[in-house]
C-alpha cells in the first residue's frame, strides 16, 4: 500500500451575467470545475488549465504515492500545450505513471474549501465523476465541502482550493 496527499489553490474571478455564467464572451465553456464537473455559477478559477482544484489536488495525491514528482513538474503552466486543458488529462496521466509502477487506487478522500457556491446539490456528480476516472466504485470516493467562514481568501470569495488523499495499492 502506499498513500499520497495533494493540494492546490487558484484565484477566483467573476463571470459577467451577461454569459450566463456558462460561456464566456467567445462562446468558450466557463463556470467552475471541480473533479472533473462543471458547477455553473458566475465564478472560474483563473488557471492556465481549466482551473480544477481538485483534479489538480487528486494528480499530486497521485503522483505522491507512486513517488512520481507533482503536477507542476509533468504539465508546466508555462506549456503552450497545458493552455486551458481539461484537468481530467492531468489525472489519467498520473494514473499511468502510477500503473506503470504497479499502483492502483483504492479509495479517495477529498475536501473542497470555497465560500460560494453551496456543493451540495453537485456532491453526487462530483463524486461519480471521480469515481469513473479513477476507476473505483462510488462508494470509494469521498468529497467533502467546507465554507471558509468567511475569512481569508476563501472566505471572502477570492479563492478556491482542494486537498485529496489517495490510497493506492500493488495490483
Ligand atoms: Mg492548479
Amino acid at each position: 500500500m502506499r498513500i499520497g496527499q495533494g493540494s492546490d489553490l487558484h484565484r477566483l474571478t467573476e463571470i459577467s451575467v451577461l454569459f450566463g455564467g456558462e460561456t464566456d464572451i467567445n462562446g468558450k465553456p466557463c463556470g467552475l470545475w471541480l473533479g472533473g464537473e462543471q458547477v455553473f455559477c458566475q465564478l472560474k478559477a483563473v488557471a492556465h488549465s481549466d482551473g480544477d482544484v481538485l483534479l489538480h489536488a487528486c494528480t499530486d495525491a497521485i503522483l505522491g504515492a507512486a513517488a512520481a514528482g507533482d503536477i507542476g513538474r509533468l504539465f508546466p503552466d508555462t506549456a503552450n500545450e497545458n493552455r486551458g486543458r481539461p484537468s481530467v488529462d492531468f489525472v489519467r496521466a498520473a494514473l499511468k505513471i502510477a500503473r506503470e509502477k504497479g499502483l492502483v487506487p483504492v479509495n479517495l478522500d477529498a475536501t473542497v474549501h470555497l465560500q460560494r457556491p453551496k456543493l451540495a446539490p453537485h456532491m453526487g456528480r462530483i463524486n461519480a465523476s471521480l469515481a469513473k476516472l479513477l476507476g473505483l466504485p462510488v462508494d470509494c470516493v469521498n468529497v467533502k465541502a467546507k465554507t471558509g467562514e468567511d475569512l481569508g481568501d476563501i472566505g471572502q470569495g477570492l479563492a478556491v482550493a482542494a486537498d485529496a488523499v489517495v490510497l493506492m495499492r500493488f495490483a
